[in-house]
């Protein structure tokens, strides 16, 4: 039982299992009535249709002590249960006094997620569901719920800490075209067609090396997108991906197709990913903590997933960015320390911490080898080090040995394998085009 970090499902207890069900049944159920969808797709996807506006309720408490359960089998959520939806503005310290939690369990629990950072970008529409024990009215379990793909779960092992448990579930995909004609801008077009305004600018990334939007793109060309959306129990999650990208203009053809390894390419196999370099630092330090999703913590000395790469190196030592990118957080943890996390594109995500000094802001755009900060010791650190971390499509993986993109071609060996795929797709694309004009 020391366990402090399992996979899902966990086998510990059937009974708290079935409680989470029913309270996940729930919050489902809250988020229909309350016209809740977890979309911002400016259109409605056209396999699936989507018309509620974006969720924008005020926070609710979900505390209804005057009717007693028997009497209101509608209402599951007894009294030592309460939820609060996350708001614009709204920050943890001060859900945590709305919900009469004390700040020392909010850092205990800020220690548990110290390898996962999920606390620390809380976005309107995310569910906190608190737990108290029903005789102590002590803190056992925290839910966030991010979208019905996603959700951790935050429990007390003892009196003075808490682990957590990542649900994340595969959900079906279903796939869909998107067709736009440029009117303005690639990226205005694009939205206007019905990709988020993420997914246009991933678009526009993707071809950067390639193609000179404002130059080689003009009215009356045209595009086309395979895109699947994420759906659990028959509703989207809010979760896309881009698998196939097709721009028309006057001369010329441009294309993208995501492969099996993740990155896309264009129709010859040369690849559209900007290559990364494998360490954010120049020179050699030793691996003082290597990537170990089972390590014993060394302060705590319990079971917790060590999700980066510790390079041991003097306060003070530059560090660079691993790839281009954009700065999404630049933010300071109790644990984790003061540390930067670089958005790649949809798939590669980066982050850096421990640092002493931070050289660049949020939303600040970045190259590949620019400077961004200088080592430190802050947070729970036990010496001056770097922790990195790279992740590919939302999942740590370890960034000594990880499969980077290195912008080359697709291996010989694949590319028949490669052919195939985007056949399949444009099979697709010149089908449902045809459905679209009503051929
Ligand atoms: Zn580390």
């Amino acid at each position: 039982m020391n366990t402090i970090w399992k996979p899902t499902p966990n086998p510990q207890s059937k009974q708290r299992r079935s409680r989470r069900f029913l309270l996940l049944a729930v919050v489902l159920v809250v988020m229909i009535l309350g016209g809740y969808f977890l979309t911002d797709f400016s259109q409605p996807p056209e396999l699936i249709v989507t018309e509620q506006p974006p969720f924008k309720e005020e926070p609710v408490h979900i505390i209804d002590t005057n009717t007693p359960l028997k009497d209101n089998p509608q209402n599951l959520i007894p009294d030592h249960i309460s939820k609060r939806t996350i708001t614009s503005g709204d920050n943890l310290s001060a859900i945590f006094d709305s919900v009469e939690i004390s700040q020392s369990i909010m850092v205990q629990i800020l220690a548990a997620d110290e390898s996962l950072l999920a606390l620390d970008i809380l976005r309107p529409g995310n569910t906190l569901t608190f737990t108290l024990d029903e005789e102590t009215r002590q803190l056992v379990e925290m839910e966030l719920f991010i979208h019905p793909a996603h959700q951790v779960v935050y429990h007390r092992v003892d009196e003075n800490s808490f682990d957590y448990e990542e649900i994340i579930l595969p959900g079906e995909w279903e796939q869909q075209l998107i067709y736009g004609e440029i009117d303005g801008s690639f990226y205005l077009s694009a939205i206007k067609a019905g990709l988020s305004e993420q997914e246009a600018g991933n678009i526009a990334y993707l071809f950067k090396s390639k193609l000179n939007f404002s130059r080689d793109i003009r009215a009356g060309d045209h595009f086309q997108v395979i895109r699947s959306l994420q759906l659990i129990d028959r509703k989207l999650t809010g979760q896309s991906q881009i698998e196939g990208v097709r721009i028309f203009s006057r001369n010329r053809y441009y294309s993208a197709f995501l492969f099996e390894d993740g990155n896309f390419y264009d129709d010859q196999g040369e690849s559209l990913a900007r290559a990364f370099q494998r360490y954010p630092y120049k020179g050699r330090y030793r691996v003082s903590s290597a990537f170990n999703p089972t390590r014993l913590h060394p302060i705590t000395g319990r079971i917790a997933p060590h999700k980066g790469v510790d390079f041991a190196m003097p306060v003070g030592t530059p560090i660079y960015a691993t790839g281009d990118g954009e700065i999404t957080r630049v933010k300071n943890h109790p644990f984790a320390g003061k540390y930067i996390e670089i958005q790649h594109d949809g798939r590669y995500l980066t982050r850096y911490l421990h640092l002493n000094k931070i050289t660049v802001k949020r939303g600040q755009k970045i190259k590949r080898g620019e400077r961004i900060a200088s080592s430190g010791n802050t947070g729970r650190s036990t010496g001056p080090h770097l922790h990195y971390e790279l992740h590919i499509k939302g999942r740590a993986v370890n960034p000594v040995t990880a499969n980077i993109p290195m912008a080359t071609s697709i291996a010989k060996n694949k590319f028949k394998t490669f052919q195939q795929r985007i056949s399949e797709l444009i099979v697709l694309m010149e089908q449902s085009q045809e459905d679209l004009v009503g051929t």
